[in-house]
């Protein structure tokens, strides 16, 4: 493949994660609040008129429109370009770490799952269940046909789920209160599904450094009370992206 055809085959390729990510605003959109991902058409959430297809092109129509609905006028979120940008990022960087084989639909699946997760539960604290369960079902599947083999996939699954499981309970029964709910414990099983169990302690060992980083910068800087519930998903899905492009490289030099 020459440098040229090389440098096409990306931009093709972030042409398709900005698409992509078009469809993950509607589920982020969508799920928490149960509606349809397929009706009704897409609508400007503040005057619920359909949009038209020009009002719709992934980023290009927010800067066009300047980040306001083209009929009231409204603004709209940043989170649609921003959702749509790192989509098509995340897509080139598996591109370039896998290349062209069957392990890359299964990580580029897991990456789209994982970016909705990210944001829902930043928003709303949520991590539903339309995501989690089957996001489950298919990583046993797909993992199974390609690298890390059912075994490592189920052992990921049942290990993560049940240490988060464990964590949570002990901390509710010490403290009196939830500190990790049952979302985290399906979202954990799902990701140790589709990358094994070693990556899969990879994500939480990733999550919980990211976690205990922001947490205490937000007790520093806004003197945020101990209680400052963080969104521990969020965490999650950053650490999994981050394990499944360069989680291999960093466990070999972690051994030595
Ligand atoms: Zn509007």
């Amino acid at each position: 493949m020459t440098s040229s055809s090389h440098v096409e085959t990306l931009a093709l390729w972030a042409l398709g994660g900005l698409a992509v990510g078009s469809f993950l605003n509607v589920c982020i959109h969508r799920l928490p609040r149960r509606q349809s991902l397929v009706f009704p058409r897409s609508y400007c959430p503040s005057c619920e008129r359909t949009l038209r297809w020009f009002h719709n092109v992934p980023l290009v129509s927010y800067i066009w429109l300047r980040g306001r609905c083209a009929m009231c006028r409204a603004r709209i979120s940043p989170r649609y370009p921003l959702v749509e940008l790192a989509t098509a990022l995340v897509f080139v960087a598996h591109v370039l770490a896998f290349g062209w084989q069957p392990l890359l639909a299964s990580r580029l699946l897991l990456s789209s799952l994982l970016i909705v997760l990210f944001v829902v539960d930043l928003e709303h604290r949520l991590l539903p269940n339309a995501i989690t369960l089957p996001g489950l079902l298919a990583g046993l599947v797909l993992s199974a046909l390609m690298p890390p083999g059912w075994v490592d996939a189920l052992l990921g699954a049942v290990i993560g789920g049940g240490l988060l499981w464990v964590i949570g309970e002990t901390y509710e029964r010490f403290r009196g209160e939830q500190g990790l709910g049952m979302g985290d414990v399906k979202m954990i099983a799902m990701i140790g599904a589709f990358l094994g169990w070693e990556l899969m302690l990879v994500t939480l060992v990733l999550a919980s450094f990211a976690g205990a980083a922001v947490g205490l910068f937000l007790i520093i800087i806004r003197r945020a009370s101990m209680q400052y519930a963080l969104p521990f998903g969020s965490f999650l899905a950053a650490g999994a992206l981050v394990a499944s492009l360069c989680g291999t490289r960093l466990l070999n030099w972690y051994l030595g």
